[in-house]
């Protein structure tokens, strides 16, 4: 037909389709991860379905390996969407909950204090919105939804704030077995190769080519099972680097490794790439990147270059005193509620122009200090302990780190940030990014 890519990009064969589909679910059945979220039930069906949403909101842009903790201790202080949603309301409404944080009135204080301690447990994972965003997801289902979760790929995105197409796709699969497909790094990466694409896989173009392709996969009787084994093959089988053809449950499906090995399609034993500008193609590598046989099937998915991450310089003080039982304590301020790190607490910092000279920095610094705790700072007070680089996912940061030491009380400007004082064990026990503890 017009218009259609070449059938080597597509699963038109229902044969196929049907084979692809038990193969897979055979070897996910045998061979999944024993993750906590995949272990059912002991709290009943709505435990269960709490469980995969805090799961799968935390496996975005995440590891499994690095959410397994976060996700267990979680879920022990808030096993179920009520119990979020309902401390959320608590704290909102009676202000019953006690926390050690010294500043605002107590009506303004109280709601910031469940947010605190979802920022505290979130501390570490990144992206501290979707914790937040979590939250009033929760309370919304309990509040405005009568405790009814949305049970469709496409209520759940529209009605939930902080649920993308992704975990639409994945509850509403997973959870209430709608027959909806979904599309994470890894189904990308599988697909890309089964289908030998390689054009942008970056592109909205491609990722809905793609969308189209998980939806028209996706197993009708066990749709859950067959995403999780479809992103499980690309977490454990179809990896980026060194992927495990050998062991691989659908290579007889995959042109990417037929390519490889006979360096031709299954589908179009002559055809090499459709060929973009000669035949029109437009899933195809680009003309100027060819296949490259030492890469195999690596060769896809591919992505446009990576943008440079934007480079910034940030002046840091750690501000010390000697607590009333004598141990040092430090001074940490709130960051804004929204933008990079939303809500986490730092040390005192200043983004700093770049090429600014140390002196100049120690100044602007200790102008700064002063202005915000209304008593006089020397530069030369300012002691320079080193700096700290921490790579964000679109930042190169690096922290140029000073120590002051206090005597007696410091009384903060009320109009400047959220701040308190706290022991080295407190520090460690608060919302503070990765890139704070390693200052
Ligand atoms: Fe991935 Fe290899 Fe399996 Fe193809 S055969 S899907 S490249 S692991």
């Amino acid at each position: 037909a017009p218009g259609l890519p070449p059938a080597r990009h597509l699963f038109s064969d229902p044969a196929e389709i049907e084979a692809l589909r038990r193969n897979l679910l055979a070897w996910y059945d045998k061979c999944k991860r024993d993750l906590p979220w995949r272990t059912l039930v002991r709290g009943g069906i709505g435990r269960w379905k709490c469980c995969m949403w805090v799961s799968e909101i935390m496996l975005q842009q995440t590891q499994v390996a690095t959410v397994i903790d976060y996700y267990n201790r979680w879920m022990q202080k808030w096993p179920t969407l009520q119990a979020l949603a309902q401390a959320s309301l608590e704290v909102s409404i009676a202000g019953t909950r006690c926390f050690p944080c010294s500043h605002g009135s107590s009506s303004n204080t109280v709601p910031h204090l469940l947010e605190q301690e979802v920022n505290e447990l979130w501390a570490g994972l990144g992206y501290y919105s979707r914790g937040k965003r979590l939250q009033e997801a929760a309370r919304k289902v309990v509040s405005e939804l009568a405790g009814r979760m949305p049970r469709t790929a496409e209520d759940l995105q529209k009605l939930l704030p902080g649920v993308g197409r992704y975990t639409a796709g994945a509850i509403a699969s997973i959870s209430y077995g709608q027959a909806t497909g979904v599309v994470d790094g890894n189904v990308i990466r599988v697909l890309c190769r089964l289908r030998c694409i390689g054009a942008d896989s970056s592109s909205p173009a491609i990722i809905d080519r793609l969308w189209d392709m998980a939806n028209a996969l996706v197993d009708r009787s066990r749709p859950g099972d067959f995403n999780q084994a479809l992103m499980e093959l690309g977490a454990t089988v179809c990896v980026p680097k060194a992927p495990l053809c050998g062991e691989c449950p659908v290579k007889q499906h995959c042109q990417a490794r037929c390519r490889k090995l006979f360096g031709k399609s299954v589908t179009e034993p002559d055809v090499e790439d459709c060929g973009k500008g000669v035949g029109g193609c437009t899933l195809c590598p680009p003309a100027t990147e060819p296949w490259d046989s030492s890469l195999g099937v690596t060769n896809f998915p591919r992505k446009a270059a990576k943008k440079q991450p934007r480079v910034m310089r940030t002046a840091t003080s750690v501000l010390e005193r000697r607590g009333c039982h004598g141990a040092l304590e430090y001074l940490i301020v709130q960051r804004p509620s929204s933008g990079l790190l939303a809500g986490l607490w730092e040390f005192p910092s200043l983004p700093l122009s770049q090429g600014l000279q140390e002196e100049k920095q120690r100044e602007v610094l200790a102008d700064h200090l002063q202005a915000w705790t209304g008593r006089p700072v020397a530069a030369r007070d300012l002691r320079f302990i080193g700096e700290v680089v921490h790579i964000f996912s679109h930042i190169h940061q690096t922290y140029v780190v000073y120590s002051l030491s206090l005597d007696g009380d410091v009384t903060l400007d009320p109009a400047s940030s959220p701040s308190r004082w706290v022991t080295e064990e407190e520090f460690h026990a608060s919302a503070v990014s990765t890139a704070m503890k390693k200052v």
